[in-house]
């Protein structure tokens, strides 16, 4: 069913991604109408009663709202089998100040939609439209996941345990996210682990205060934490497998009450990304017990709290089989690229392949453009793209592969 060729690029003449393609002024619209009014992680109530409101006027009835909190769930019955299907979008915005200057840009001070969950929703939303219209022709169910809160708020666990892969059971999740890396409009696939297992890190170092002229009868936190921060990118450089990717970043360093008194405490807050697990024991013992006497040779004591984040992401063979024969099928092989290298970014998704213990597919969305000047990375304040190029692609994506897999799981 591979389409020809339009002089715009597209490929027009498959039907789901014709479909799409009529779709993109809604596409632009629900977007756009997202980007307007962000919220902030499990508070996406407008959010929610907004994809409820779209849902219900494309005729879909089975929706059910406050799963894990502020996520919906939409089920689209088809006329016969009884597989079912997830196709997941996140919802949530980020703590930013807009800055594109745009006709949309954000009406909520400090909050933005700067990591593209409001183009996720508008493809589901597309995907569900499509859907809607071809359920005659199904053979199975599909299930769509509007998930809140994944922005460091674990909202694909909280539906997982809200019970969204039940009733009907849910076989296979995909899901998509924006890449600037990539053009616009392409598709990026990628097999295995594709993003990292994720942990906040926070070190608090205790000295002792002085009068800032006699250090010595006191233990100086600052220049403590000093050879803790190099100590941590020290020990990675050198003693963790240089073929595995790992990092600790600080973002954030306190301490200290007046220039001329020693520090009594200083405390640093990071991150840590692994894609291999075993280097994650290594710089974990590391943290926890090592790290200790390197502060307790100048007699200061640390408090070292990891708190685990989201686990790896590791993208099923099979599913990945099945995602990049939908991409090729609606978009052309030219626009479906390999992503060579996983990314050391977080992403609940992987909840769906771990909690869920179900075979996941996550792709790359491309939106970049860089004639045209997109190239502001996501969490970013400028972060904006061409949604009218790039939307169609994904909610075309989002059907075919929902289709593909039914076909498959029959
Ligand atoms: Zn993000
Ligand atoms: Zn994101």
């Amino acid at each position: 069913m591979s389409g020809s060729r339009a002089s715009d690029g597209q490929t027009d003449t498959h039907p789901v991604m014709a479909a799409a393609l009529e779709l993109r002024p809604r596409l632009v619209q629900w977007r756009r109408h997202l980007h307007q009014y962000p919220e902030p992680s499990m508070e996406e109530y407008e959010t929610a009663a907004y994809v409820v409101e779209q849902l219900q006027k494309m005729g879909l009835d089975e929706i059910k709202t406050g799963v894990g909190k502020t996520g919906v769930t939409c089920l689209i019955r088809g006329a016969e089998g009884h597989k079912t299907v997830g196709l997941r979008a996140d919802m949530d915005a980020l703590d930013l100040e807009e800055k594109t200057g745009a006709e949309y840009a954000s009406k909520k001070p400090g909050l933005m939609h700067a990591c593209g969950h409001d183009a996720h929703v508008a493809c589901l939303l597309g995907a569900a439209s499509i859907l809607a219209d071809m359920r005659e022709q199904m053979s199975g169910n599909v299930k769509l996941i509007f998930q809140p809160g994944e922005e460091g708020f674990h909202g694909a666990l909280q539906m997982i345990r809200d019970g969204c892969l039940e009733s009907p059971k849910v076989s296979a999740v995909f899901g998509l996210h924006v890449s600037v890396g990539m053009p616009s409009a392409t598709i990026g696939i990628r097999r295995g682990t594709s993003h990292a297992q994720t942990d906040d890190v926070e070190i608090t170092v205790h000295g002792k205060s002085a009068h800032a002229a006699s250090p010595h009868g006191g233990v100086d936190a600052i220049s403590v934490a000093a050879q803790v921060l190099i100590a941590v990118q020290q020990f990675i450089a050198r003693h963790t497998h240089n073929l595995h990717q790992r990092l600790v970043t600080f973002g954030m360093i306190e301490g200290g009450t007046r220039r001329n008194i020693l520090a009594n405490s200083v405390t640093l807050r990071g991150t840590m990304r692994n894609l291999n697990l075993e280097t994650r024991e290594t710089l974990l013992k590391f943290l926890q017990k090592d790290l200790r006497k390197i502060a307790g040779a100048m007699g200061a004591r640390l408090t070292v709290r990891i708190t685990e984040g989201y686990p790896p992401l590791v993208n099923d063979d099979r599913m990945v089989d099945i995602a990049e024969q939908a991409a090729r099928t609606v978009l052309g092989d030219e626009r479906v690229r390999p992503v060579l290298d996983p990314g050391l970014g977080g992403e609940d998704f992987s909840y769906f392949g771990t909690e869920g213990k179900l075979p996941i597919a996550f792709v790359r969305l491309g939106i970049g453009d860089e004639s045209e000047g997109v190239e502001a990375p996501v969490h970013t304040q400028t972060f904006d793209f061409d949604d009218g190029k790039a939307l169609p692609t994904g909610a075309a994506f989002m059907a075919q592969v929902a289709l593909q897999a039914l076909g498959a799981c029959k």
